[in-house]
């Protein structure tokens, strides 16, 4: 992306933190700082990949964009928008048509009671899109052949389908309302292997036909490369490395984005490669380490990291890391 292309999705410093309550007057004990400083941009036809070990926010990220988690802090905003932090749930609505989401379970995110049309057609209601039953109804059969299924499909129920046609509906009522940017929520992690790949597949023909961006989490870091332009790595609700996908997975430069990607299978079998698996739990991001948050896990630590919180450190020009190791004033210190 070039440099003077605005972005689409600007997000600043957003933090999501979790109150623990205790004893009988329910007293705000703690926090989980689910999501603790994370910034990125996403430019118009852009695929941001965000991936990360299971419970290192990436989700809460997610719906913390979209609202559909109160209480987060920081600035997003959304082309020209105010932002979308301070907005109430009806201000919010307008950027609700250019902002959707794909959720991981495809069944349990739709509604067993409504047939397929009730599902594509509502939205298209919600924002006044089309302006007769027939012209709404005529719409929600191109979205299905669009999606890869058939018209014939609109009067059926969800359970009638399998988890692949499920997610193939889930994407049709994000696309109803022609949206600019999708938040896809591990949405292949359900599936099997090979509708992974045609749900993938899917989504890069369908946003480069509409010009879509998206902003695709995930923990499995194989999805992740095939379908991202840029990718940016999170550990403990901070991101950590952030940069194009040939620099992330050709020359990672962050000790955990390195750990990550030898842990990664290889689909070639013939291909051997030694192991590194990260040592140690995840610590609690309830009391987060200090410095590093990734230093008592980090093979590469050293005098500075436990005290000292990296910043972020440009390799190159779309490539920048949060780590030590690429400071060359701390590197010093060693
Ligand atoms: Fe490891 Fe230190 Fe870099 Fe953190 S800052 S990743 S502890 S080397």
């Amino acid at each position: 992306m070039g440099e003077f292309v605005k972005p689409l999705l600007q997000v600043k410093n957003l933090k999501m933190h979790f109150p623990i309550r205790s004893g009988v007057f329910s007293r705000i004990a703690d926090h989980v700082r689910a999501v603790d400083g994370v910034s990125f941009d996403i430019f118009p036809g852009e695929t941001l990949g965000l991936a990360g070990e299971s419970g290192c926010g990436k989700t809460t990220v997610g719906r913390t964009i979209l609202r559909l988690l109160d209480g987060g802090e920081g600035e997003v905003y959304f082309e020209d928008s105010p932002n979308l932090l301070d907005l109430s749930q009806r201000e919010m609505r307008p950027y609700r048509k250019d902002l959707q989401i794909i959720f991981q379970d495809p069944f349990s995110s739709l509604n067993p009671r409504l047939t397929v049309g009730s599902t594509l057609i509502e939205p298209l209601k919600i924002f006044g899109i089309g302006n007769s039953r027939k012209e709404r109804r005529d719409r929600a059969v191109e979205l299905l052949e669009e999606v890869g299924l058939n018209g014939s499909h609109l009067d059926r129920y969800p359970h009638e389908f399998s988890g692949g046609q499920r997610q193939r509906i889930g994407i049709a009522r994000a696309l109803s309302v022609e949206p600019k940017l999708i938040i896809c929520d591990e949405a292949v992690s359900a599936l099997d292997v090979s509708v992974q790949a045609q749900i993938i597949n899917l989504l890069m023909a369908l946003g480069e036909k509409r010009g879509l961006a998206f902003l695709f989490v995930s923990h499995d870091l194989s999805v992740v490369e095939h379908i991202s332009n840029r990718v940016a790595i999170m550990y403990l609700g901070k991101l950590v490395e952030v940069g194009t996908k040939e620099e992330i997975y050709r020359s990672p430069k962050h000790p955990y984005t390195q750990a990550l990607l030898q842990a990664a299978p290889i689909p070639d079998p013939s291909v051997k490669r030694e192991r590194h698996l990260l040592e140690g739990d995840v610590p609690s991001p309830i009391n987060p380490p200090s410095g590093c948050p990734f230093h008592p896990r980090c093979p590469e630590c050293f005098e500075p990291c436990s005290d000292v919180v990296p910043e972020w450190i440009s390799v190159s020009e779309k490539h920048e890391v949060a780590c030590h190791l690429h400071s060359e004033s701390l590197q010093t210190i060693e």
